[in-house]
Formats: C-alpha cells, sequence, structure tokens
C-alpha cells in the first residue's frame, strides 16, 4: 500500500499547531506522510511601531519556534517566506513584500510546484472567512484553491517541467458558530468582552464561526492532545497556545473531551451540507 500524504498550507508559524495541529500529529503518528506549508514569516504580529528593526529577529525567532513545532507534530516543513500582513488597518499590509499584495500568479505557482512535487493525497488550508478574518488567512485560501485546481492542468505553469497532479480531497480549517457563541459566553462570565478582540480590539468572537451543517468532517484527536500542546509550546513568543483566560476555569480531563476535535469544510469534492466524515483521506 502506498504511504497517504497530506499537504497543508497555513499563512502564519503557529497555525499548523494552534489550529488544527492534533489532526497533523495524528496522522503523522498513524504513519501518513505529513507536509506543512507556512506562507509568512509571521513577524508583523508582534512587532510595535518604531521597533520595525527587531523585525528581522523576530522572524528569525519565529522560525526555529517552528522548526521545533513542526518536528514535534511529525511534520515536513516547507516554507514560502513571505512578509506577514498583519491584520488588516495595520501599516504592515501596505508592504509591497505583505504576503496580500505579493504577485498571485507567482505566489499561485509555488503552491502548484508544492503539489505536483510533494502528489498529496489530500490539501488543507484555511476556510475563505480565514477564521477570523485575517487577510493572510483569506490569501492562503485563495491561493491554494486556485493552485490545487491548476496543479493538474498541463497548460499551467509548464516551465516547472513537473507532470500535472489533481489531489484527491481539498479541506478547509472551520469550526461552528455554536462554538464561538458557547466560548463568548464563558468570555462574558469571565469578565471578558468577546466582540473586542485581538491587540487592535477589531475581532468579534460573536460573529465568527459557519452553520455545523458545513463542517463535513471531524477529526478527533485526543490521543494526541499532548503532541499539540507540545507543539503550541514551542512558540513561545505567541503565548505558546494557552488557550486564555475562559478556558481556565475548565478542568484539563473536561477540557480534552470538549476540545480534542478539529472540524473541516469539504471543498473538493463537493458534497451537501449535512453531510458528515472522519477521515480526510478517501
Ligand atoms: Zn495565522
Amino acid at each position: 500500500m502506498t504511504q497517504k500524504k497530506l499537504l497543508a498550507i497555513m499563512a502564519h508559524p503557529d497555525d499548523e499547531s494552534f489550529g488544527p495541529g492534533g489532526t497533523f500529529a495524528k496522522y503523522a503518528a498513524e504513519g501518513v506522510d505529513v507536509h506543512l506549508c507556512i506562507a509568512t514569516d509571521g513577524a508583523a504580529g508582534s512587532v510595535a511601531e518604531g521597533h520595525e528593526d527587531a523585525r528581522e529577529q523576530l522572524a528569525d525567532i519565529r522560525a526555529a519556534e517552528l522548526v521545533l513545532a513542526v518536528n514535534t507534530l511529525g511534520g515536513t516543513l516547507h516554507r514560502l517566506d513571505y512578509q506577514d500582513s498583519g491584520m488588516s488597518g495595520s501599516p504592515s499590509t501596505e508592504h509591497p513584500a505583505a504576503f496580500v499584495n505579493v504577485d498571485e500568479h507567482e505566489a499561485v505557482g509555488r503552491v502548484v510546484q508544492l503539489i505536483r512535487e510533494i502528489r498529496p493525497n489530500t490539501v488543507v488550508t484555511h476556510d475563505s472567512t480565514g477564521g477570523y478574518f485575517h487577510p493572510d488567512h483569506i490569501q492562503c485560501y485563495k491561493i491554494t484553491t486556485k493552485a490545487f485546481h491548476l496543479a493538474g492542468d498541463p497548460n499551467a505553469y509548464p516551465e516547472q517541467n513537473l507532470p500535472p497532479f489533481t489531489p484527491e480531497r481539498l479541506y478547509y480549517t472551520a469550526f461552528s458558530y455554536r462554538w464561538t457563541r458557547f466560548i463568548s459566553m464563558l468570555m462574558r462570565l469571565r469578565g471578558f468582552d468577546p466582540t473586542a478582540l485581538g491587540r487592535n480590539k477589531d475581532i468579534d468572537m460573536t460573529k465568527l464561526g459557519v452553520s455545523p451543517k458545513q463542517l463535513h468532517a471531524t477529526i478527533n484527536y485526543r490521543k494526541y492532545w499532548d503532541v499539540k500542546a507540545n507543539a503550541s509550546r514551542a512558540h513561545a513568543t505567541q503565548g505558546g497556545g494557552t488557550r486564555g483566560g475562559p478556558f481556565g476555569v475548565i478542568p484539563l480531563p473536561i477540557r480534552k473531551l470538549l476540545f480534542s476535535k478539529d472540524t473541516f469544510m469539504r471543498g473538493f469534492p463537493p458534497v451537501k451540507d449535512g453531510f458528515r466524515e472522519k477521515d480526510l483521506f478517501a
């Protein structure tokens, strides 16, 4: 039996761990060849104005954290090394080298090349909302979706000299609005305002999430909870993935029961709302 392969394209160093890290750890432990491609250097989020010269150092620190995290999950790391765009409205979004401003044909081509070289069964990326409307997550969705459909087209990027290849499945990471409402309620109980989160206070938790009917695949990673936790901890400059105030009240065994599931929308082949599966491979 040939080894199954998974390729995930995620926006920032930490999205592979804080996001579906449990799913990646589970598949890697089960013998799947897991490839994790990170699009940006992740250096915009934490650089305060006036400290732009620290950006290069921060990118280096986050690169080292990422290597450790991906090793912990059991994957092979790939990087596109674009510049983190930051959240909408921040000056970093205007930078010509920011991921949101790069030449689309070139960026799609790099993902096409990865797909043709790795030949994965399954491709994973962010959904069209990027989870919380981060421009880099949305850019990842756009570029990966285009690349997924072009990689099998012999007329696309012929200069790559690689045989065309179409993966079997495309999944988008997503979560239910039932979740975000539940978390919003917990936050209010703990005295946090769920409508003004993040550094710019521009993330409204109550508006995030998709209909549970659109969550076609659910992966239970309870056995790999600690692997995900260790990979998240590797991202020390991002807070190590501590789930924040509202979760502290829930005892760990119950947290494991509640939170050890990743949910995905299936992008290809298309399925009807309400479709349910428990595996990302055909
Ligand atoms: Zn991100």
